[in-house]
């Protein structure tokens, strides 16, 4: 969708492969931003990624983050974080003006059809969005709902949900892994959660 909408504004789009165990291959990304001729403004990355699930590493992050300093926004999609809200990179934007962090009611908080969600960044940018963003953008019902789901109750409520769904990835995966075609079931970082 970033590059649908970027090539809708005639903004070009250039792609950086993952790497053989499809990680953000943040070296590429760093040279890619940083070469003499590059245009690169914006850096899109998404963890928990969609669809192999892979998380950011946190220290390769922030090394990306000093090497595109003043260069280029490096926007982590956060759009599944529910589902694993310690692996977060929230805690990096006081210290990175370049961190921006995208969130959703779409998906924990099944609220998709609502079309709202949210972004994490320093003032700066906020400020920088602001004078972009479309007049009055979310619509009053919208901005009820959304301030309910993002209640205390709403909040217990969607981790309620988290923890099904957690669990039922879990008999999934232990369901997958007996079948004899399964090449490989790739991890993921349950430990953590
Ligand atoms: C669902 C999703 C979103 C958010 O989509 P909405 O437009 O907010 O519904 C963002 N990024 C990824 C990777 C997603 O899967």
């Amino acid at each position: 969708m970033y590059a649908i909408s970027a090539e809708t504004c005639g903004v070009k789009v250039e792609q950086v492969a993952l790497d053989e165990n499809f990680d953000v291959d943040y070296l590429a990304v760093e040279l890619a931003v940083n070469a003499p001729d590059s245009q690169i403004k914006i850096v899109f990355l998404c963890a928990p990624n969609n669809p192999t699930g892979n998380m950011l590493d946190k220290e390769k992050l922030v090394t990306l983050l000093q090497a595109t300093k003043g260069k280029a926004l490096i926007v982590a999609d956060e759009a599944y974080i529910e589902f694993c809200p310690a692996l977060s990179q929230a805690d990096l934007i006081k210290d990175h003006e370049n961190l921006v962090i995208t969130r959703t009611l779409s998906k924990a908080f099944a609220l998709a059809s609502i079309r709202c969600g949210f972004t994490i960044a320093q003032k700066s940018v906020i400020e920088m969005m602001s004078k972009v963003i479309a007049p009055y953008p979310v619509p009053e019902p919208v901005a009820q709902i959304a301030t309910q789901a993002l209640s205390a109750q709403g909040l217990e409520t969607m981790r309620e949900r988290v923890a099904i769904l957690n669990n039922n990835r879990m008999v999934l995966a232990s369901s997958l892994e007996k079948l004899p075609a399964l090449r490989k079931y790739f991890q993921q970082q349950e430990t953590l959660y």
